[in-house]
Formats: C-alpha cells, structure tokens, sequence
C-alpha cells in the first residue's frame, strides 16, 4: 500500500463536514429577510415573523426584553454569565416586588435590517436585527440544532 499515511475522506464524512459548515455559517438571504412581522403589542404575548424561506419563528416579550441587544445590556449579561433572553437573578426579598411584564409600547423597523422596541420600562437602545432574532429562533428545532 503505497497511501499509507493519507486519509482518504469518504463520501458520508465529506457530506458530514459540508452540513455543519451549512449549519454554522451560511443562512440564506430568504432565512434572514421577513415575509410577515406580527408584534402582538394588544395580546401582550410576544413577537412572530414568518421568514422566505417558509419558517416561522416567535419569541416572547420577557425574552426579548432580556436579549436587549444593546451594548449595555449585552456587557451586563456577559457579567453576570446570562445568555440572551435568560432573566436577570431576583434578589431574595422578604416582600415580593410586583414587576409588569416586559412589554413595548412601540415598536418600529430601523431601516430593511432591523426592529427596535420602545419598553415600557423606558428602555428602548437595543436594535433587533433579522439576523440576531433568526439566530436566536425559539422554535424546538433551532434550539437542537444550536
Ligand atoms: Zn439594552
Ligand atoms: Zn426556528
């Protein structure tokens, strides 16, 4: 055997490698632009889009609002080790707080690129671009794929 030492990648390997890189990088442009955005503001519940490329994604405001992809939100999650979305610890209080849940009381496109919320909390920096919100998708099949 004159290939000793050369590995040979077979077929289902090569195919292996070619799924990830899919996974990894390159989400089509149909994956990332929105066919329909339904901010159910009324219902309080949460954000949908139906994306072109036929998947529908939805997230809640609590979770958007904890996302907040503002860099100061994003610097204080990274301090406190929070992924987007996770809410931030509640300290032990002998008298609960009540805290409303998040929910905008506006939202509007930022250009072909994004949504930016206005909560009513006040808070209102953080630009929610297609690609962030696709990439955060909450639906069963992203999270087991991420
Ligand atoms: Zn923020
Ligand atoms: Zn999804």
């Amino acid at each position: 055997m004159s290939h000793e030492g050369i590995r040979f990648i077979s077929k289902e390997e090569q195919e292996k490698v070619e799924r990830e890189e899919k996974r990894a990088s390159a989400l089509t442009k149909a994956a990332l632009t929105p066919a329909k955005v339904r901010v159910l503001k009324t219902e309080g519940t949460g954000m949908e889009i139906d994306w072109e490329d036929g998947h529908h994604s939805q997230w809640h405001f609590a979770w958007l609002r904890n996302a907040c992809p503002c860099a100061t939100c994003v610097e204080e999650r990274k301090m406190q080790g929070r992924e987007p979305g996770v809410p931030k610890p509640q300290p032990k209080q002998l008298l609960q707080m009540y805290e409303a849940p998040a929910r905008p009381a506006s939202a509007h496109a930022v250009g072909r690129y994004a949504i930016q919320f206005n909560w009513q909390d006040g808070h209102s920096s953080g630009i929610y671009s297609w690609d962030f919100l696709r990439r955060n998708c909450q639906c069963a099949e992203c999270k087991a794929a991420r």
